[in-house]
């Protein structure tokens, strides 16, 4: 009875380690109907070693566990493998054969004179000699990965050369004006469910779970936004992803925890050498140095990667979301010192019932808005002519402030009531305010491509821009927040083979 009690919780918690590792691999795309197969071989294998019946385990091993060694080894080099991984899987077949050499030096020790202790001698001097071997090609493919690297790296700096020197730069202009620049710092692919799916029951685990199985892809634009302030120098808000998070994957996540390599695509972003973070500050006029702050809107590594150019910067962000955990250091490392967490102790701003007065002379207002993450806030940017605000990912795109029609999908519970909390404060706040206009993180709308993109060419949106932004909006939404026909977000699947696809507005 506490033999079967045993075995069946040996069964689950192989189920569960089993689980794991099929939703990261689902995560990586692999496909369903082989990830069943696999799932399955998997589970005659712990069933049949737990209960073999009349095989034996030795049988239940040749027949389930070589397959499932073999499948689980083309897999993980089929989607897991880094290529940095290379000298270290050769360094641990290398000590593997010493490690042998070693055992059977000592089993040679124990024999008397004879065939035995030869042949064991033998072997130990073949392991050995295989080990040492191995452990020169690990060295050799350590140097090679390195160097391949490198060139990359160094290919990725010529290209960025080109874009900086290309012509049309703009040359910064002091007038006294807040200006604000969008800066689209590539794309990041992400799943249609995740994105525009988070009504109908997609919503929390079984949300998550959905777009596992669903998995319909698409690319959303990355923006961080940079200010140029008159009192408070050169500032902005989130920072974007950076060239080597997008260009050399695998050794940017290697910096970080297995987890962090194991969660993230290879393929999760898409930067063209002009979308730097580096080249486009420069094209703007700025210096990349006279970055004094940035505000975090939240801690995810799509709106942190660009801290790593900024190690000068002041980050300021809600201690909630350094609390709760950064699941990819790497991109904090140069300013884990620079932290600054505000209190929100400012009372009231419009319709948030929260805020932080940040200089204390109402140019930039700290909102806390969680949700999305546990720390998120939105910042609200007092211009010439209305207000900026900085939504973060709170609200994906301006469709989605029709919050009752489209939503992002939440972690459900508490979090989604947060969340749909900080839309209707949202809504209320551009309500109020005739003069506001909300600026996105991930807008794949005309709105940003069309209007925002034209109205902040100059980083100067004056009363007329506001207004333009405004009337852009009014065409998508009723001023009670319903979308207008012709706008509700729509997945189209890309044709066979070729990637993400797109989403109509119809
Ligand atoms: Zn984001």
């Amino acid at each position: 009875m506490l033999k079967t009690l045993g075995k069946v919780a040996l069964l689950v918690l192989a189920v569960l380690v089993a689980g794991a590792w099929l939703v990261v691999l689902r995560l990586k795309n692999v496909p369903l109907p082989l990830l069943v197969g696999y799932g399955l071989l998997l589970l005659g294998l712990v069933a049949g070693l737990l209960w073999p019946g009349r095989f034996t385990r030795a049988r239940v091993l040749l027949f389930a566990g070589a397959p499932a060694a073999l499948a689980t080894l083309g897999i993980y080099f089929a989607v897991v493998f880094y290529i940095s991984d290379t000298p270290v899987l050769i360094g641990l077949a290398a000590a593997t054969a010493l490690a042998s050499a070693g055992a059977a030096r000592l089993r040679a020790a124990r024999r008397p004179a004879g065939a035995a202790k030869a042949g064991h001698s033998r072997r130990a001097v073949l392991l050995a000699g295989a080990g040492v071997a191995l452990g020169a090609v690990s060295v050799v493919s350590a140097g090679q990965v390195e160097r391949r690297r490198a060139a990359l790296a160094e290919q990725g700096r010529g290209a960025r050369e080109e874009a900086l020197r290309a012509p049309g730069a703009r040359r910064r202009v002091t007038d006294g004006a807040v200006r604000v620049f969008p800066i689209h710092t590539g794309d990041t692919i992400v799943t249609y469910g995740q994105f525009y799916g988070g009504l109908d029951g997609w919503e929390g685990g079984s949300g998550y779970l959905r777009t596992l199985l669903d998995k319909a892809e698409i690319a959303v634009p990355v923006y961080a936004y940079l200010i140029d302030h008159p009192r408070h120098g050169t500032m902005m808000v989130d920072s974007g992803v950076n060239w080597e998070q997008a260009h050399d994957h695998d050794g940017y996540y290697n910096h970080n925890a297995m987890v962090s390599r194991l969660l993230s695509q290879r393929d999760e972003y898409r930067m063209a050498p002009g979308q730097d973070l580096r080249v486009q500050v420069a094209r703007l006029g700025y210096d990349i140095k006279d970055i004094t702050t940035v505000f975090l809107t939240h801690v995810h590594d799509d709106h942190a990667g660009g801290l790593r150019h900024l190690p000068q910067a002041k980050v300021v962000m809600d201690r909630h979301d350094w609390d709760g955990g950064v699941l990819y250091p790497h991109s904090f490392d140069l300013v884990k010192d620079n932290l600054d967490f505000p209190r929100f102790d400012s009372g009231t701003y419009s319709s948030f019932a929260q805020s932080k007065d940040y200089f204390g002379d109402g140019s930039v207002m700290l909102l806390p808005t969680p949700g999305h993450s546990p720390g998120h806030l939105c910042v609200a940017l007092r211009m010439d002519g209305g207000s900026a605000l900085f939504i973060g990912d709170t609200l994906y795109t301006l469709p989605h402030l029709a919050s009752g029609q489209v939503r992002q999908m939440t972690i459900g519970g508490e979090d989604t009531a947060r969340q749909l909390d900080a839309a209707r404060r949202i809504q209320a706040h551009l309500r109020a305010e005739p003069a506001a206009a909300p600026l996105f993180a991930h807008d794949n709308t005309p709105y940003q491509a069309g209007v925002v993109s034209s109205v902040l060419s100059s980083g100067l949106p004056g009363a007329d821009g506001f207004q333009r932004m405004r009337r852009h909006m009014d065409t998508v939404l009723t001023p009670s927040y319903e979308l207008r026909p012709g706008h509700a977000p729509s997945y189209i699947p890309a044709a066979a083979g070729a990637g993400a696809g797109r989403v109509e507005f119809r």
